[in-house]
């Protein structure tokens, strides 16, 4: 199929130009390349793709501990603009650390969620999460746990027995994803996504791994509740990742690590940095890493739908906030044996 080849074609990444086939309607158009300058070729008129720009660029707030095993720093919080940021509503980030072996294992205590997601991106290290349903499970490096709390539940999350044991680095992400308001009471359920299941992509210079939606031709293997792309990648060499990702969604790139240039005129984004990029163009997302600069993409559809946060509780309602403070207090989301 020509949609597919020339996704493809975008993917491959390479060179400076990109240049557009337009005035054949919105279904057909299509994007190739061309060496330095960009050639149109349309019956009537010209127009040049470039790539798409950064529309603000946010930084991680200062570090803090979340319980004794995870110190973060928070890029967006469920108190943020819905409008810039639906259908993510968190994002922490606990850069690489060392932690000595010890006998009693760190973590976060006992606490409930309810109304969204939260996904656990393991990059170093390993953490054990345990809940009031009897999910859980380990999370090793590469590793990601997709945790639907929807109607309600109680977690622990801690480093594993072993890496207490023996020590070592951890690092991890992890992502609050908001659900619409016909799946926040939904059943709880666990999806555990292994190092091993995700596709492998080249993006030019960049390996990619795709967890959840689409990328060009190939699917993530994440179940997700409204249309949601999310990949990571690292830079095997200097050089430029090239990729397609939908107009009218909210797309947040965010910088793990290392040397990181984001969008029209190569935007520097520093080590926990997220760069928002201009969702009313549609167009490639260029990024411009050295070697080993490792990159998160989110991408989502945004929830048109009210936002109240309450700590652990993300609901439509301040009325849903109440009762959902009620139903852990008595019980109802269950409790840790
Ligand atoms: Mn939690």
């Amino acid at each position: 199929m020509a949609e597919g080849t020339t996704r493809r074609r975008l993917l491959t990444g390479g060179a400076a130009a990109v240049t557009a086939l337009v005035g054949l309607g919105a279904t057909s158009r299509l994007f190739g390349r061309s060496k330095g300058t960009t050639t149109m070729q349309t019956q009537t008129s010209t127009t040049t793709v470039t790539p798409r720009s950064v529309e603000r660029v946010l930084s991680a707030s200062s570090e803090h501990w979340v319980g004794d095993g995870f110190r973060v720093r928070s890029v967006i919080s469920p108190n943020g603009d819905p409008r810039v940021q639906s259908p993510f509503l968190l994002l922490d980030h606990a850069a690489r650390r060392h932690f000595e072996p010890a006998t009693a294992r760190r973590g976060v205590g006992e606490h409930p969620h309810r109304g969204f997601e939260t996904v656990t991106f393991a990059y170093r290290g390993e953490i054990e999460h345990r809940d009031s349903t009897g999910g859980g499970g380990l999370i090793g490096a590469g590793d990601v746990q997709w945790m639907t709390a929807a109607g309600g539940l109680v977690h622990e999350e801690m480093h594993s027995r072993e890496f207490t044991a023996k020590g070592g680095d951890m690092e991890m992400v992890q992502l609050w994803v908001n659900l619409p308001a016909k799946s926040k009471m939904s059943a709880p359920g666990y999806q555990s996504l292994l190092a091993a299941d995700f596709p492998r992509l080249t993006l030019g210079a960049a390996r990619a791994r795709l967890i959840a939606g689409a990328l060009g031709t190939e699917r993530g293997p994440a179940r997700t509740h409204s249309p949601i792309t999310i990949f990571d990648l690292e830079f095997g060499e200097t050089g430029e990742a090239d990729f397609e990702l939908p107009t009218g969604w909210n797309s947040l790139v965010f910088n793990l690590e290392g040397d990181v240039r984001v969008g029209d005129g190569g935007r520097p984004l520093r080590p926990g940095d997220l760069a928002r990029l201009d969702p009313t163009r549609g167009g490639p997302v260029r990024l411009s890493g050295a070697k080993d600069a490792r990159v998160l993409v989110l991408s989502g559809e945004p929830i048109a739908e009210p936002v109240v946060s309450y700590g652990p509780f993300v609901m439509n309602t301040q009325e849903e906030i109440v009762q959902a403070i009620r139903d852990y207090q008595s019980g109802k989301m269950g409790r840790l044996g």
